[in-house]
């Protein structure tokens, strides 16, 4: 006769979603196992928002996410919101503000965030096995055996939390997609997400304005975001080409507003300053060094007043629209995050189980959700860790 069941439900991965998920389970009085593979657990939280963790945001809505299926999110986002999540960083004592965009931040360290989950992994009597590789996963006979390090459990309900395969110094690995395909789920091709762009070798100008950083209006894939940019030495990166990297498709062009929000600015300064130049006017309003590289690609040599007005209005649309074609991204070793994971169409919205794998549960950035930059991610794994939670 097999062997009863060791627990409740086994979660694999010790990350934000799988320790919110554990935690909820717990406190619902489930027996909880979580088994990761690295020392400690919630190495993404601790290094994140610069050691401040960005936890959440104020304008969490369903199309500030990137899935296959647009709507998939919508349900666990509206069943625990960021408002939630505040109430329980709240509780605990933990001080915040926001910085801008309705990012809210740690007043102090990203490890309250870590210890928070930790201790209401605690109050649910949740069992944390850390520092141990998962060397077999068997389902027969309505149960998941997991073997990790020289031991094994076993579970009616499996969670996949491992995340997404971004960040492998930190032990990101993709074992969330090999997991979905021995069950039968579908996977949308992962790439690197909230990443700097590399530019050719062709682009050489702009390399060398490495340390730069201005605000514009980045625009690819039907999408534009108004934030910094910044030049480094493989290309570009910035908050505005993290957000618009999500959007961006290999071979497609990118185009830059460096002048945002300013209409016939460069027909004005002919009129007031007639024997100004393109590179004067430039340096008035732009970075120094960018006003020099951009003046030079443009080479529009003497005095605006010796342009017809036509002409400085096509220099004016050129650098309202200045056209990049990025090479590839700085890959998954700089990614924030993975765009693509375990398709959607295989999971509930409002339990993420599989439905035609009773017991196996997918959450997290492992699944083809993927939010844009400024606390959406965390907001994901802790929204869809909880409806996993509330469903064990
Ligand atoms: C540098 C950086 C900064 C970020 N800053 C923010 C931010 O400020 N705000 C925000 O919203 N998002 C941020 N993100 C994104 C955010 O960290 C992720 O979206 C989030 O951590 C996903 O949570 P998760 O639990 O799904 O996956 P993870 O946090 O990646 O957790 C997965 C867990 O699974 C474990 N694991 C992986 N493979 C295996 C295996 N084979 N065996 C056993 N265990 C395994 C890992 O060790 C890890 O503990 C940042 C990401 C990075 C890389």
């Amino acid at each position: 006769m097999a062997s009863p069941p060791s627990h409740d439900a086994i979660i694999l991965g010790a990350g934000g979603a799988g320790l919110m998920c554990a935690a909820v389970s717990g406190q619902r009085g489930r027996k909880v196992l979580v088994i990761d593979h690295a020392p400690e657990a919630g190495r993404k939280i601790l290094i994140s928002g610069g050691g401040r963790c960005n936890f959440t945001n104020l304008h969490v809505a369903p199309d500030r996410y990137l899935s296959a299926n647009a709507h998939f999110a919508r349900s666990a986002l509206s069943r625990y919101s960021a408002a939630d999540f505040i109430a329980l960083v709240d509780r605990h004592g933990i001080a915040w503000h926001e910085k801008t965009l309705g990012q809210l931040f740690c007043d102090g360290s990203a490890r309250q965030i870590v210890q928070m989950l930790l201790d209401e992994c605690a109050v649910g009597s949740v069992t944390l096995h850390l520092g141990d590789a998962i060397r077999d996963i068997v389902h027969a006979d309505g149960l998941y055996r997991v073997d990790y390090g020289a031991r094994a459990a076993s579970a009616p309900a499996l969670v996949i939390a491992t995340g997404g395969p971004s960040i492998p110094k930190l032990g990101a690995t993709g074992v969330a997609y090999d997991l979905a395909r021995k069950f039968g789920l579908k996977v949308v091709e992962p790439r690197p997400a909230l990443v700097p762009l590399t530019l050719p070798g062709d682009e050489a100008l702009f390399r060398s304005l490495a340390g730069v950083a201005a605000p514009v209006v980045a625009r690819a894939g039907g999408a534009s975001f108004a934030e910094a940019a910044l030049f480094t030495h493989r290309g570009l990166s910035g908050p505005a080409i993290l957000q618009i990297s999500s959007y961006w498709r290999h071979g497609e062009p990118i185009g830059i507003d460096f002048l945002p929000g300013r209409q016939g600015w460069l027909v004005a300064a002919k009129r007031a300053r007639p024997r100004a130049t393109l590179r004067s006017v430039l340096g008035d309003l732009l970075p120094d060094r960018l006003a020099e590289a951009l003046a030079e690609r443009i080479a529009l040599p003497g005095a605006l007043d010796e342009k017809r007005d036509a002409v400085l209005a096509e220099v004016e649309e050129r650098l309202a629209d200045w056209i990049f074609r990025p090479n590839g991204t700085e890959g998954f070793a700089k990614a924030e995050v993975t765009i693509g994971g375990i398709s959607t169409d295989a999971l509930s919205s409002k339990t993420m189980e599989a439905r035609k794998v009773p017991g196996l549960y997918a959450i997290g950035e492992a699944v083809d959700v993927t939010g844009w930059l400024g606390g959406y991610n965390f907001q994901w794994a802790w929204a869809s860790g909880w409806a996993a939670g509330q469903a064990l």
